[in-house]
C-alpha cells in the first residue's frame, strides 16, 4: 500500500473509533452537571473530530468529593508495595496500546507521528521510575538525639492533586505529573487542555478498564481553563497544583490559589538561546539547531527560538540553515516521513503568523520553508527562520511557539551572554564550542534551569526539569517531583521520662 493509503486509512480507522469524550469523575464516564459540550476539532483538517463534555464548578466538586473519600479511604489505606503494583500495571497498559495512542495524540495535536510515538512510551517509563523511587525513597531518616530522645521523619502524600496541563505534548505532559502525584499516594484531578482532550480520555478508559484503580484515585474533568481549570485552583480541598503552561495564566493561578495557601509547581514559557561559537562542531551544531526549533512543530517549551551565531561562522553556518530549512518535510501528522505538522489550532496559528509579520515590520528578513499545496487546509506555518532580528524585537522577546526561528549574531563571549539573559524567560539555554571551560562558563552564566553543553534536550529521568525567572517556580522530574507530591512530617518520641517543667505544680 502506498503511504498516502496507510495515512488515509489510518486517519479513517481514527474518526471511526473516537467517541465523544466525558468526565472520568469517581470511577464513571459522565457528562458535565451543566450538559455543556465543546468541539475538539482535528488540526491538520480542521474539521470537527468529536465533542467534548465541558466541566465546570459543579464538576470539579464531584470530583474533588471523590478524590477525598478515596485519599481518606481505601486508597489511603493500601499498603506501599500494592499501591506502586498499580503504578506498575498502569505502565504495563500504556506499553499495550502505544499503537493507539501515538496515532490519537497525532490526530489531536498535529504533532508528527515519529515523535508521539517517543513520547508515549516515555510515558510508561516515568511511571516505571516513580514506583521503584517511591519504594526506597518513602522512607524517612531517624535521629536518635540521645538515650531519652528518638526523632524520626516519614514522607507522606499531600493529599488531592490537581494536575493543569497544556495542549502541546499533551499525554507525555499529562503523565509527567501523574506517575509521581500517584506513586507517593495522593490521589489526582487532571485538567487536561481543552485543544487536546483524547489522550487523556484514552488513558482514563485505559485505567479504568485494565488497571482497576480505586475510584476516585484518578479523575479527569475536561474543559476550559477559565471555568474546570479555574475552578479546581480555588478549591479549598486540593492541596496543590501542578502546572505547565503560559507564563500569564501561571501567573492568574497563583493569585487564584492564594486564598487556600496552595502548593504551586510552575512549569511555564520560554524563549530559549542556542549559542553557537566559531570553534564549535558546525554540522552537529546544524543538527541540533534545526531539531531545537523545529521539532514539535516548534511548539515546544525548550525550543531554541532565539541562535547566537558567531559572526565568523555566520554566513557559512546561515546558508547551511537555509538549505535544511527549504528540505524539512512538512506534511499530514500520521505520516511517518512527517518532521513538521500543523499547528494546534487556527487562533495559535493566526498568533504565529502575527508574529512573523511583526517580525518583518520590526526589520527582519523572512526565510521560509515549503507547504505543500494539499495541506493548506490544515493550521501549517512553513519551518521560518528571522534573519538580522535583535533582542530589542517583540520576536526576540516573547514566546512565538512556532516553528519560527530569530537568527542574531555576536562577537565575543560577554556580549552573547548578555544578549542570552536579556529576556524575561530562563528556561533552557544551549552552548556549542569545542572549548570545555568555556562550555561551563557559558552555561553557568546563562539565566536558565537546563543547559545542555554540545547536545540537545536529551534528557534522564533522575535530572530536574524547569526554569527560572518567568519560566517556572520549582522543578519536576527526578527526586524534585517527590518532593513536591510529598509533605515531611517529623515525630519527635521520648524514650524515657524525661523532665518536663511542671509549670502550675505546688
Ligand atoms: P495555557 O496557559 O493557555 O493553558 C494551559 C492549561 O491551563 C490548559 O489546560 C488551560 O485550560 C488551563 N488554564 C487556562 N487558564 C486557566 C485559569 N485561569 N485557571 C486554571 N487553568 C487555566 O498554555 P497552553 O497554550 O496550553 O500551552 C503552551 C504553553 O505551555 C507555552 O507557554 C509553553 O512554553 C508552556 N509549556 C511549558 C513547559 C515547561 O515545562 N516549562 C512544558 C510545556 C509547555
Amino acid at each position: 500500500m502506498s503511504s498516502v493509503n496507510v495515512v488515509t486509512e489510518s486517519r479513517q480507522k481514527l474518526q471511526a473509533a473516537v467517541k465523544d469524550v466525558k468526565l472520568y469523575i469517581d470511577g464513571a464516564f459522565v457528562d458535565a452537571e451543566s450538559n455543556e459540550k465543546f468541539d475538539n476539532i482535528e488540526p491538520f483538517t480542521n474539521e470537527k473530530i468529536n465533542a467534548v463534555a465541558s466541566g465546570g464548578k459543579a464538576d470539579i466538586n464531584k470530583a474533588a468529593m471523590a478524590a477525598r473519600k478515596a485519599f481518606k479511604g481505601e486508597w489511603g489505606k493500601l499498603p506501599l508495595q500494592d499501591r506502586l503494583d498499580y503504578i506498575h500495571k498502569i505502565a504495563d497498559a500504556i506499553d499495550r496500546h502505544v499503537d493507539e495512542l501515538a496515532p490519537l495524540e497525532s490526530y489531536d495535536t498535529g504533532l508528527p507521528i515519529f515523535l508521539t510515538k517517543k513520547m508515549v512510551s516515555r510515558a510508561s517509563k516515568n511511571f516505571r521510575f516513580y514506583a521503584e523511587m517511591v519504594s526506597s525513597r518513602m522512607v524517612g531518616d531517624a535521629y536518635q538525639v540521645d538515650d531519652q530522645f528518638l526523632n524520626y521523619t516519614i514522607h507522606k502524600p499531600v493529599g488531592i492533586a490537581g494536575l493543569i496541563t497544556p495542549w502541546n505534548a499533551p499525554f507525555m505532559l499529562e503523565t509527567w505529573k501523574i506517575a509521581p502525584a500517584l506513586a507517593t499516594g495522593n490521589t489526582v484531578i487532571l485538567k487536561p487542555a481543552e485543544w487536546s482532550p483524547l489522550t487523556a480520555n484514552k488513558l482514563a478508559e485505559i485505567i479504568d478498564e485494565e488497571v482497576g484503580l480505586p475510584a476516585g484515585v484518578f479523575n479527569v474533568v475536561h474543559g476550559f481553563g477559565e471555568s474546570a481549570g479555574a475552578s479546581l485552583v480555588a478549591h479549598e480541598d486540593v492541596e496543590l497544583i501542578s502546572f505547565t503552561g503560559e507564563t500569564a495564566t501561571g501567573s492568574e493561578i497563583m493569585k487564584n490559589g492564594a486564598d487556600s495557601l496552595k502548593r504551586f509547581s510552575m512549569e511555564l514559557g520560554g524563549k530559549s538561546p542556542i549559542i553557537i561559537f566559531d570553534d564549535a562542531d558546525l554540522n552537529r551544531a546544524l543538527d541540533a539547531c534545526t531539531w531545537g526549533i523545529f521539532s514539535f512543530n516548534g511548539e515546544r517549551c525548550t525550543a531554541n527560538s532565539r541562535l547566537y551565531i558567531h559572526e565568523n561562522v555566520a554566513d557559512e553556518f546561515i546558508s547551511a540553515l537555509k538549505e535544511r530549512v527549504k528540505n524539512i518535510i512538512v506534511g499530514d501528522p500520521l505520516d511517518e516521513d512527517t518532521q513538521v505538522g500543523p499547528l494546534i489550532h487556527t487562533n495559535h496559528y493566526e498568533n504565529v503568523k502575527g508574529y512573523i509579520e511583526l517580525a518583518e515590520q520590526e526589520g527582519c528578513e523572512v526565510f521560509q520553508g515549503n507547504v505543500p499545496e494539499e495541506h493548506r487546509k490544515g493550521n501549517y506555518i512553513p519551518p521560518t527562520i528571522l534573519l538580522h532580528a535583535d533582542n530589542s524585537m517583540r520576536v526576540v522577546q516573547e514566546e512565538v511557539f512556532g516553528p519560527v526561528l530569530a537568527v542574531m549574531t555576536f562577537k565575543d563571549e560577554e556580549e552573547v551572554i548578555e544578549k542570552a539573559n536579556d529576556v524575561r524567560y530562563g528556561l533552557a539555554g544551549y552552548v556549542w564550542t569545542k572549548d570545555i571551560q568555556r562550555g561551563h562558563r557559558v552555561s553557568q552564566a546563562v539565566d536558565a534551569g537546563m543547559l545542555w553543553i554540545n547536545s540537545q534536550n536529551v534528557r534522564d529521568l533522575r535530572t530536574p526539569f524547569g526554569g527560572s525567572k518567568h519560566s517556572g517556580i520549582g522543578r519536576e522530574g527526578g527526586y524534585y517531583a517527590f518532593e513536591f507530591y510529598t509533605e515531611m512530617q517529623v515525630v519527635h518520641v521520648a524514650l524515657g521520662d524525661h523532665r518536663i517543667p511542671q509549670f502550675g505544680k505546688k
